[in-house]
This record gives structure tokens, sequence and C-alpha cells, in this order.
């Protein structure tokens, strides 16, 4: 089939590539000239495993080429999908003027009959607004399809060629088939919906999963004080096939570029047919203040003063193996530290640029290596589960802080790790060890 995917970004690159590497004919469009340069040089512009060797092999192949040329792609696809972002406005809601913009150049192009696909997550009613615009600029026939996605970034390749399920929200049978064919490869599991309920079905994953971390944090605090273990309690849980283990690690809360605005969002979505959707309210704030615990951990050791403390941070993404550092913990976390007088020596084994651009320079010590951070630290905050702090050599560790004190802000220490160190270690929701 020949595809225009609109929007290179974490998603429709992934899935432009994924498309191509399936046998389709795909043309990327992004708007942005630097990310075409990188792309077209035979480089990615994001950090995602895999996608790099994808890319090359479909470029080479003839079957992926990537355009700021939107027009002349569309008028060679069949199917066109929209993958650009939906970020959060102020006051919570999607915004949607980057979807209106391509749905609008979409219709400017219009050459014959398409199917014109949303991927990007959108309000309810948001693929009838895109077909409206584009009826009211072109008398040219199509079909509206919803499309959600739900991969993750850092595994993001891997979930696009083997999803769990493919979700297609549609009022058209044979546009439904025409894309129920191209995803056939990928899975058995094809979902078919009406176009709100896919809409729906998306912002509804992304607030349970949400609803899960912050469920496991709660108890992970209640924890604390009555002298419980979080990763056992979880553990057993988790062993229930009704409730399982995913999505029920405690830690610093979640972040990056879906589950906070999508958790906002569907809160706005509801409040306009005048729900109250008290239990995503309660989810979004108790993520909201778990991100403080490590400051509050590290206020109580130091008896409420940062001032002059050197602080090291390790990790900046909002989670390990992506560049991504979209509403991350690491942002507020760090922010707190500086305006708290703190010395804060940062490192991430991927992130730092995105981070810098992002947050600024404002009183950070940037660091080319986790030890190299940790270095003459007061104490160490680890916020990132990467691999390579998983597997630090502690012992080595203890020897560069100039205090033993490491706060886990992910739980990936046990106690059988520390056994031997002179360590004074914290994390959430696990007895304290020192
Ligand atoms: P992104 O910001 O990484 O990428 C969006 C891209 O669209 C940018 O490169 C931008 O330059 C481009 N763009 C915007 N308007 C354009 C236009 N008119 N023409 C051409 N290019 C245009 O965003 P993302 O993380 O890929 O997310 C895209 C959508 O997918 C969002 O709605 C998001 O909620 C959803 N989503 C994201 C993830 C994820 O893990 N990132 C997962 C599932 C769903």
């Amino acid at each position: 089939m020949n595809i225009t995917v609109i929007g290179a970004g974490y998603v429709g690159l992934v899935s432009g590539v994924c498309y191509a590497e399936l046998g389709n004919q795909v043309i990327c469009v992004d708007k942005d000239q630097a990310k075409l340069d990188i792309l077209r040089n035979g480089a990615i512009p994001i950090y995602e495993p895999n996608l790099q060797e994808l890319s090359l092999k479909n470029m080479a192949a003839g079957k992926l080429s990537y355009t700021s040329d939107l027009h002349r792609a569309v008028q060679l696809s069949d199917i066109v999908i929209i993958a650009v972002g939906t970020p959060s406005l102020a006051n919570g809601e999607a915004d949607l003027s980057y979807i209106d913009q391509a749905a609008d150049e979409i219709a400017e192009a219009m050459n014959g009959y398409k199917i014109i696909a949303v991927k990007s997550t959108v309000p309810v009613g948001t693929n009838e607004r895109v077909r409206d615009r584009i009826r009211r600029l072109t008398s040219e026939r199509f079909d509206s399809i919803s499309l959600p996605e739900f991969l993750r970034e850092g595994s993001a390749v891997q979930d696009t060629l083997h999803p769990d399920r493919i979700v297609i929200g549609a009022d058209s049978q044979s546009a439904a088939d025409t894309m129920a064919k191209l995803h056939a490869p990928l899975t058995d599991q094809i979902v078919m919906t009406d176009i709100r309920s896919s809409e729906m079905l998306k912002y509804a994953s992304n607030a349970f999963l949400a609803t899960k971390i912050s469920f496991i944090n709660e108890i992970a605090n209640i924890c604390e004080k009555v002298g419980a273990d979080v990763t056992q309690v979880a553990q057993g849980m988790g062993y229930d096939n009704r409730i399982g283990h995913s999505f029920l690690k405690a830690g610093i809360g979640y972040g990056g570029s879906c589950f906070p605005k999508d958790t906002r969002a569907l809160i706005q979505i509801a409040g306009h047919v005048d729900y109250e959707f008290k239990l995503l309210r309660a989810v979004v704030e108790v993520n909201q203040d778990q991100r403080f615990k490590m400051i509050r951990k590290l206020e109580t050791i130091f008896d409420g003063n940062l001032q002059g403390k050197t602080i090291a941070i390790w990790g900046l993404s909002f989670k390990p193996n992506t560049d991504d550092v979209r509403e991350s913990p690491a942002l507020e976390i760090v922010q707190h530290l500086v305006n708290s007088g703190a010395v804060v020596k940062v490192y991430d084994p991927i992130a730092i640029p995105n981070f810098r651009r992002m947050y600024g320079e404002d009183g950070v010590v940037w660091c080319e290596g986790a030890l190299e951070a940790a270095a003459d630290a007061d104490a160490l905050c680890l916020l990132t589960e990467w691999d390579e702090f998983i597997h630090v050599d502690l012992n080595q560790l203890q020897t560069v802080l100039r205090k033993p004190i490491l706060i886990d802000g992910r739980n990936v220490f046990k106690e059988e790790d520390l056994a031997g160190t002179a360590f004074i270690y914290y994390s959430i929701g696990r007895p304290s060890l020192n």
C-alpha cells in the first residue's frame, strides 16, 4: 500500500519505518527541516533501539523516504496517517492545532479517494472534526479512521511490530477492512470499534495505567508508615491474574509525553460533558506529590537545609531507554534542588541534550559519567532505572561519594545488593537501610 505518515516524531517515525518494513511504500512527512536532514543522512533524531537499522534498510530498499512536501506525499498515497503532536494547553485540554493544520493541508492536496487515519491521541469527536475540516475544503471522497497508538518509548519498534492489539475505529466497513489488511501481518488481535469508542479507548487505557501507578505509590506511602515493603506487596498482588505485575512498581511517579497530558485531557473531556472524573483527579494529584517524596527525604536527612549540599542525580529521562524528557520528574526535582541552593550534578546516558534544551543551564553541573556525577556528593538520587545504574559497582560508588547516602527513586536495589556496604539507603515504600 502507498502510505503517508504526517509527523515524524516518536510515533510517526516508528510507525512509518515499520509500515515500510512490512513491505509498504511509505513517505514520512515533517515540517522540521533539521529532523529531515538527520533522517535523510541515515541517522535518527531520537533515541529508540533498532530504529536506525530499519530506517536505513528500508530507505536503501526504496520503500521509505522523508520529505517536507506534504502535498506531493498525500497525492502519491492511498492512506494518510496523521501522527502529529497533541500537547496540553494551559487548561489541560489537548491542543489540536497541529491536527487542524495537517487536516487542512491534506484537504488541499486531495486528488482522489483516500483513507485518512488519526494515530495521534485525540479527544472524542476529533476524527469528526478532521472530517468536517477536510469536507469543507474538498469534494474528493475519503474515509476517516481512528487508529490509536499504544507503543512505548524505549521499545517502540518491538511494540509496533508485535502489538498486543490494533484498534481500528471506523464507520466505513471497506476502509476498516483495508486498515485491517494493512495490520494483519502484525497481530490477529484487531479490535474494530466505532470512531468515538476508539478515541475513548486510548485515553481510558492510559488513564488506567496511570491509575495503577498512583495506586501502588499510595500503597508504598502507607507501607513506609506501617513498616511493610511495597515490593513484596506488589509481587504478591501481581500473581493474581486479575491484577497482573505490570505497572505496579512504586517510585517517584510517571512522566513522559503521554500519561500526564492524557490524564489531564481525559479530565477535561469528562468536564465538557459535566462529569467530574474524581478518581483520575486523585491519580494526577498523587503523581504530582510523589516526585517530591525524594526532596522531602533529602530535607529530612539534611535537617531541612539543602543550601550548599552537593546532590548527584542519576537519570533525567522519564524512563530508561529513551531520550525523552517531556514531563520527566527530573525537571521539577532538579529545579527544586537548585532553588534550595544545592549544587546539583546530573548524569544521564542519553537524555542530557534534551534536558538542557528543556530545562536550560540554571545552576546544574553536567557530568559525562555516573561516577563523575557521584564524586564528592553528599547524597545520590536515582531517578531513572537505566541498566547502567542498576549494574553499578556499589563498592566503588561508595568510595567516590562524600557521604554514602543513596535515595533510590525507582526501587532498583535489593537489600542483599547493599549488604556489606556502608550505604544509608532510602527507597520508596520500603524500609530504609543504614
Ligand atoms: P512528537 O512531538 O515527537 O512528533 C510530532 C511531529 O509532528 C514533530 O516532528 C512535528 O514537527 C511534526 N508535525 C507537526 N505538525 C506537522 C505538520 N502539519 N506537518 C508535518 N509534520 C508536522 O510527538 P509524538 O510523541 O510522536 O506523539 C504524536 C502523537 O502520538 C501524540 O498525539 C501522542 O499523544 C501520541 N502518542 C505518543 C506516544 C509516545 O510514546 N510518544 C505513544 C502513543 C501515542
